[in-house]
């Protein structure tokens, strides 16, 4: 696996029950998004070895996501299975006004997200969407004599998700889909973007602090050079960052939780 230097603990977590190595991270910017020439140097080092390359809709720290108009092409021109992990972001494809932020996103082979951040389907209703359903059938499905029998041709739910017991995790995801409607999953998108881009200016109002990413739908939205110095514990940092992010918080709506931690 290839992913950006910024990529989630996730993935890695994924491997390591595999068995499988931690992915070989290639450079990303100061946006953690991953660098076109960074991405094709790793392929081209080792071109025929089956790669996995993992971009980001939604970074966890600077809410941005990978070029993906231009990695993957580039991914796909060496052969690799392309996976988004869009967790957050992958849902600013619903919003008309903030779609551009994940322009060439459908080029992938796979994708996650989550219905329990955005949407607020309870926990734990992740998704997982491939592009070639013969290859996630291959993948996923089991057979044996014990189960062929269910077979109707229709194909079973655990043709294509790991565990062979699970509840209807489908149900509340789709009344959370069916209630808001296309339009309100846009709506709901474009709030949450609204909210963060007020809160990064609100918090770069407050002494001391500057915002130091560009604002997507999500972000670590702030850093306080002058209050939280390198010196100042990780501690002291986040109670600074937490206290402002509480400050801000009646300005600018209901639906903001705010997440403060330290970083370099
Ligand atoms: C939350 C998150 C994950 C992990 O998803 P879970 O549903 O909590 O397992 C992975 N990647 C990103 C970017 C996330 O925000």
């Amino acid at each position: 696996m290839i992913a950006g230097e910024e990529v989630h603990l996730s993935p890695g977590a994924a491997l390591r029950y595999a068995g499988l190595p931690q992915p070989e991270l290639v450079a990303a910017d100061a946006q953690s998004r991953m660098i076109p020439a960074a991405l094709e140097a790793a392929l081209a080092a080792d071109p025929t070895r089956p790669t996995l390359v993992l971009l980001q809709a939604g970074d966890i720290h600077s809410g941005d996501s990978d070029p993906f108009a231009e990695l993957i092409p580039i991914a796909h021109r060496y052969g690799a299975w392309v996976h988004v992990d869009g967790a957050i972001g992958l849902w600013q494809a619903a919003s008309p006004s903030l779609r551009h932020l994940v322009a060439g996103v459908e080029l992938a082979d796979s994708w996650t997200t989550d219905a329990h951040k955005t949407l607020n389907a309870p926990y734990d209703c992740g998704l997982i969407i491939v592009r070639d359903e013969r290859a996630h059938r291959a993948a996923m499905a089991m057979h044996g004599p014990h189960i062929d029998d269910f077979n109707d041709g229709l194909g079973q739910p655990f043709d294509f998700v790991p565990e062979m017991s699970r509840r209807a995790r489908g149900v509340p995801v789709w009344a959370v889909l069916r209630s808001l409607g296309r339009r309100g999953v846009a709506e709901l998108v474009d709030q949450m973007a609204l909210r963060a881009r007020e809160l990064a200016v609100r918090i770069a109002a407050l002494p001391g602090a500057v915002t130091c990413t560009r604002i997507a739908i999500r972000a670590s939205l702030a850093r306080c050079p002058s209050t939280c110095g390198a010196d100042l514990p990780a501690q002291g940092t986040r109670d600074v960052l937490g206290s402002a992010a509480r400050a801000v918080m009646p300005g600018v709506g209901a639906h903001v939780a705010p997440m403060a931690y330290a970083r370099d």
